[in-house]
């Protein structure tokens, strides 16, 4: 099949040649994808607005040789409720730059899409704290590809004890005084931070209103969980001056 049809999230736009754009998207189907909207920047362009970052569409993209084109973009929700709020904006581009940054390249993963689509769904409506709506996000998204640090015990011998237990990067999660590989670099995290991350990870977007949630916590966990992605990812996010 030379066209394919997909659910897809803008990520990124990008100037090319006169009159045409290079569309990132996150698709349902094909993952991360780089496709041409041939004549958008032309004030009679079919696509109009619809090809804005964070917007949801329903696609039909057609398989170049070298780039696909986009042949077809119907709006599922433009999220005007992040686009017209300077602090969501912020919030919303760390999301997306995320995903830009952790999704490999020709790798599919619906869930990816879904998590992405229900978290600018919530942070378009909500009135609750940006930056926790990003945290869940951020949580849920290492879980989902697979570097979710381990917040319950250590990570060799199983010890819960919380005096003792500390967050070693390098460990993949916590461990303990006694299986601590000595010159490992390890973090103290409070127990309301643990607490935190565990009851973020296992409810859905609508659920995190009623999670009771303390702004310092919210702003440790997600340091610490950037922190375990730029080490484990080697990744640096051009959003965290704006989040520290
Ligand atoms: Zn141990």
């Amino acid at each position: 099949m030379r066209n394919y049809k997909t659910k897809g999230i803008v990520l990124k736009s990008m100037n090319l040649g006169e009159a045409d754009r290079i569309i990132t998207i996150y698709t349902e189907r094909e993952g991360k994808v780089a496709a041409v909207a041939k004549g958008i920047r032309r004030t009679k362009s079919r696509f109009g607005a619809r090809l804005e970052v964070f917007t949801d569409l329903n696609l039909i993209i057609h398989r170049g040789k070298s780039l696909d084109i986009i042949t077809n973009a119907n709006t599922i929700d433009p999220h005007l409720g992040i686009v017209s709020n300077l602090d969501k904006i912020n919030y919303g581009y760390a999301m997306l730059e995320l995903v830009i940054k952790t999704a490999p390249e020709g790798q599919t993963d619906a869930r990816l899409y879904q998590l992405l689509a229900a978290a600018l769904d919530y942070l378009n409506k909500t009135d609750i704290d940006s930056g926790a709506v990003l945290v869940t996000f951020n949580i849920k998204l290492l879980a989902i590809t697979g570097f979710l640090p381990n917040l319950s015990v250590c990570v060799v011998c199983g010890d819960k004890d919380k005096r003792t237990v500390k967050y070693s990067p390098a460990d993949g999660g916590m461990v303990c005084g006694g299986c601590r590989a000595s010159g490992r670099e390890v973090f103290t995290v409070k127990e309301p931070v643990i607490l935190l991350a565990h009851r973020l990870l296992y409810k859905h977007f609508v659920e995190v209103e009623a999670v009771p949630i303390e702004k310092r916590d919210v702003v440790e966990l997600a340091r610490l969980l950037r922190f375990h992605l730029a080490y484990h990812l080697n990744i640096k996010l051009k959003s965290e001056a704006f989040l520290e």
